[in-house]
């Protein structure tokens, strides 16, 4: 079989961490696999070197940036193969662009185009276990880019894609996918398997064990995802195609997000057309907004739009809407970062109604205030004051009926 084992921050955190990891590949290639390691840089590494470039400016060139960034991964990539070898084992480390990754040029937050994995297939063939930089990835003209927070998941599921991979294990530090964070809710309860819309939508809600994007490419691209725990031998939890027994379940997690930021432009002019100017001059600078709260207005004249966007674009939107507040004739616009989003998400929500205000009598219970809300097909998010997140999430997480021992 040929297996993509990727290793997230906390499992290469220290060189003890590193060797457990070789040790833990090793035994999968003399399992008879051939195996493509795909490695974070040490927790802790990406906020450290992001700390150094703010010492330097304010808003540091993107370019360079993704140049700093992708430099912890090469330093795991490298230590990894060295543990490797020292086990006896032939490995070979590649940085992003040795491993024929290719992305736009949005740095930062690339998108990954496509992997010309000549030179991977090659090493393998030779007998080599693969170590493979991840988060990182090259543009056409040959600068280096970063593929947003989280993005060695998405590496090692692109990687799968590209090889035709059997597995892709993404190893962590928790056992799987839980009922929710069971760093916030420790009653959290594993699940045995959880389909893959289900996950996207944790996972953009704010369930940072898996990034977003790679469980938008395993979906698209079938890679089975299995999420395990470095640490011991427990089943972890598979990600794959929906089937009968999931949409029994109405609700199967709660996420929650503290990254985000409430933007409300104040005095808007009812009238055609406002809404898509803001929209894309906030768009043209490649951020993504998320929920969208517009009130009709009173007196038929002006009106309120509120809008969330990712903290870390915050600063960036507020100067965007600050540049063109004159030019829609609005009055002023605020900006407030201590919210966070909590959300309920399940694929039984299709055929079940109810949960939506099963959600919000829980939070008025708890005096809790909503300041937005957004719904889909198969979720509720409110948006609410940052300081009730772990409460509400508490409370959502017992109210549907979440906790429980380990479903194996
Ligand atoms: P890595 O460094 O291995 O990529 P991350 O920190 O990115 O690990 O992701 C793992 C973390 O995700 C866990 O420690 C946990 O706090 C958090 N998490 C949030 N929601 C969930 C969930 N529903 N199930 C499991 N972990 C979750
Ligand atoms: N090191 C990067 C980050 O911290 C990528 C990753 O760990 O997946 O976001
Ligand atoms: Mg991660």
């Amino acid at each position: 079989m040929l297996i993509v084992q990727k290793y997230g921050g906390t499992s290469v955190g220290s060189i003890d961490r590193i060797k457990n990891v070789a040790q833990r590949v090793v035994r999968t290639a003399k399992n008879g696999n051939q195996v493509v390691v795909v490695v974070s840089a040490m927790s802790g590494e990406t906020d450290k070197l992001i700390g150094l470039a703010h010492q330097i400016a304010a808003n540091p060139q993107e370019r360079e940036m993704d140049l700093l960034l992708s430099s912890g991964e090469r330093v795991t990539t490298a230590l990894t193969a060295m543990a490797i070898e020292d086990l006896g084992v032939k490995a070979k480390g590649f940085t992003g662009w040795q491993a024929g990754i290719v992305s736009d040029a949005v740095h930062t937050k690339a998108k990954i185009e496509k992997i010309a994995s000549e030179r991977v297939k090659a090493a393998l063939h030779e007998g080599y276990v693969v170590v493979v930089a991840g988060f990182q990835g090259i543009t056409s003209e040959g600068d280096i880019t970063t593929l947003g927070r989280g993005g060695s998941d998405l590496s090692a599921v692109a990687v799968a894609a590209a090889l035709g991979a059997d597995a892709c294990e993404i190893y962590t530090d928790v056992d799987g996918v839980y009922t929710t964070d069971p760093n916030i809710v420790p009653e959290a309860r594993k699940l045995e398997k959880i389909s893959y819309e289900e996950m996207l939508e944790l996972a953009s809600l704010g369930a940072k064990v898996l990034q977003t994007r790679s469980v938008e490419f395993g979906m698209k691209y079938d890679v089975p995802i299995i999420v395990r725990s470095s640490f011991n031998d427990n089943p972890g939890t598979l990600v794959t195609k929906e089937d009968a027994d999931m949409e029994q379940v109405v609700v199967s997690g709660v996420a929650y997000d503290k990254n985000q930021a409430k933007v409300t432009i104040k005095g808007v002019p009812d009238k055609p057309g406002i809404a898509a100017q803001i929209f894309k001059t906030i768009a043209d600078a490649n951020i993504i907004v998320d929920m969208i709260v517009q009130n009709t207005s009173t007196d038929g004249k002006s009106t309120d739009l509120s809008f969330t966007v990712a903290k870390t674009d915050a600063k960036k939107t507020l100067a965007l809407t600050e540049g063109i507040l004159k030019g829609l004739g609005a009055e002023g616009v605020d900006m407030r970062d201590d919210v966070a989003k909590i959300s309920v998400v399940g694929v039984g929500m299709r055929t079940h109604s109810g949960v939506a205000a099963t959600m919000f009598e829980t939070l008025a219970q708890h005096g809790v205030n909503i300041m937005m809300i957004s719904t889909s097909e198969i979720k509720v998010s409110c948006l609410i004051e940052l300081k009730y997140m772990e409460l509400a999430v508490r409370a959502l997480h017992e109210v549907f009926g979440l906790a429980g021992g380990a479903e194996e």
